[in-house]
């Protein structure tokens, strides 16, 4: 179909169908032309490739992954928007319309059933109510996947590709960089959507690591250390850990002092390579 991403068509494509917008599904559909050719390429679509999609809407983004990937698997919960799909992408035979909550997907399974030989990424225009979890799921369940390129609000982009150790970083910031080393691609006006969020969105990549930065012996522990230090931000690190992990503080000093990190610092100050530390010594001090 030509000009999908032209507002006019995508207007009397909606009214035609009698859709109406779905707030709790988080749906703002892009109408910039410019956004989704530029997600694609950056994305890492081409020969070879194969793509995961969350949320394609009503194809969009799906069209121009299309034209680049040998094959896209795009997963919608709107059952809605299936017809319009039907209609919007009937010039490609190398999209499949998964239906269904992209929380609740096997994604392992759909990577093993759908891709075969191909090299795996993802990239989507993300539903906002959900993105930690999307990302967390997608990088926790170590798939065999290159990549993630997603378009999130602005704020989250900045956060999750913040450096550690300033105070832009967060919780999400220090878990993601274990799995995936990620970077800002390029910001995307509220205007470019329809219709508009009240907030501006960035697209970002998240290139997914070989091999962990840092040795860590129970990476659930860390990841709890990560979240307690973060949750009461403000606090010293002695005090945030020993309150959200119910551990007394001659516990946590002995950890603190093994790993190197002062009892007075704040979360936001810590690299992940003293989280794990942190993590490690409280491990050994639990064998104990
Ligand atoms: N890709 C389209 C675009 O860029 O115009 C639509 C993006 S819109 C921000 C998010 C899409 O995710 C909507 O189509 C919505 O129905 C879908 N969605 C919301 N929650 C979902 C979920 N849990 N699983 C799969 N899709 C979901």
């Amino acid at each position: 179909m030509d000009r999908l991403s032209d507002i006019g068509t995508i207007k009397s494509i909606l009214s035609r169908h009698g859709f109406s917008f779905s707030k709790a599904l988080g749906q703002n559909f892009l109408v910039n032309p410019n956004v989704c050719p530029e997600m694609a390429r950056l994305s890492g679509a081409g020969e070879g490739v194969g793509v995961i999609e969350i949320g394609p809407g009503i194809g969009v983004l799906t069209a121009e992954l299309a034209k680049l990937a040998d094959k896209v698997v795009s997963i919608e919960l709107d059952k809605r928007l299936l017809p319009v799909l039907d209609e919007t992408l009937a010039g490609f035979d190398n999209v499949t319309i998964v239906n269904g909550d992209v929380m609740e997907v096997d994604l392992r399974k759909l990577i093993e059933e759908e891709f075969e030989e191909l090299d795996v990424v993802v990239c989507a225009n993300l539903p906002y109510y959900i993105t930690s979890p999307v990302i967390m799921k997608l990088l926790e369940e170590r798939l065999p996947i290159r990549s993630i390129t997603v378009m999130v609000q602005k704020e989250a982009a900045q956060r999750i590709t913040a450096p550690l150790g300033t105070r832009a970083a967060g919780a999400v910031t220090a878990s993601v960089s274990y799995y995936a080393e990620a970077k800002t691609l390029f910001k995307v006006s509220a205007g470019s959507f329809m219709p508009p969020p009240k907030v501006d969105s960035a697209v970002i990549r998240l290139d997914i690591r070989p091999q962990p930065p840092v040795s860590v012996s129970d990476e659930a522990l860390m990841f709890s250390v990560i979240r307690a230090s973060f949750a009461q931000r403000r606090k010293t690190i002695l005090n945030s850990l020993s309150n959200s992990l119910h551990l007394g503080k001659g516990d946590v000093s002995a950890a603190l002092e093994k790993a190197g990190v002062s009892p007075t610092a704040r979360a936001e100050q810590l690299t992940l390579g003293e989280f794990a530390a942190v993590a490690n010594a409280l491990h050994e001090n639990n064998g104990k």
